[in-house]
């Protein structure tokens, strides 16, 4: 992952550009996420925040915050562990596919990926030929990550 503070800098222009403005409140809570690897509940993210910068959020404000962060595509929620994670191209110029995502069982690592298009339309196929409505395309997958597959050998 790029530095920390050009990832901030390029989401403060991104909002600009926006005409949205990325305030120190929602810096702070963009920074908490981009810091920690793994995704966080927003009452964690609560914790964080007081822990690194000394700022008492509500909770109120803290979803509030969020769903700025996730209509400015700078944060993902993962619907499943109702968990946030930073999106890993903030400082990407292509397109933003749907975002897939592996979570790792044991330490709740997050990795964003993107899987092949033609992949995900067989997958909606499948589905509705099942009888159902794919509602939202993004996956969250169970997984094991390296790091935890190489300490549980
Ligand atoms: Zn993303
Ligand atoms: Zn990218
Ligand atoms: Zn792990």
């Amino acid at each position: 992952m790029k530095k920390v503070k050009q990832i901030i800098d390029h989401a403060e222009q991104h909002c600009k550009a926006h005409g949205s403005r990325l305030t120190n409140k929602r810096k702070q809570v963009l920074l908490g996420l981009l810091q920690s690897e793994r995704a966080l509940s927003a009452y964690e993210l609560i914790d964080v925040c007081k822990a690194e910068f000394g700022e008492a959020l509500p909770a109120m404000s803290m979803y509030r915050i969020l769903d700025f962060l996730q209509r400015e595509h700078l944060v993902h929620k993962l619907n499943l562990a109702n968990k946030y994670v930073a999106c890993v191209h903030i400082t990407c110029d292509h397109d933003h596919a749907v975002p897939q995502f592996l979570i790792c069982g044991q330490c709740q690592k997050v990795k964003e990926i993107s899987i092949n298009k033609a992949i995900i339309v067989e997958f909606q196929n499948n589905v509705e030929n099942a009888g159902f409505q794919l509602v939202s395309p993004q996956l969250e997958m169970n997984c094991i990550c390296e790091n935890c597959m190489i300490n549980s050998a």
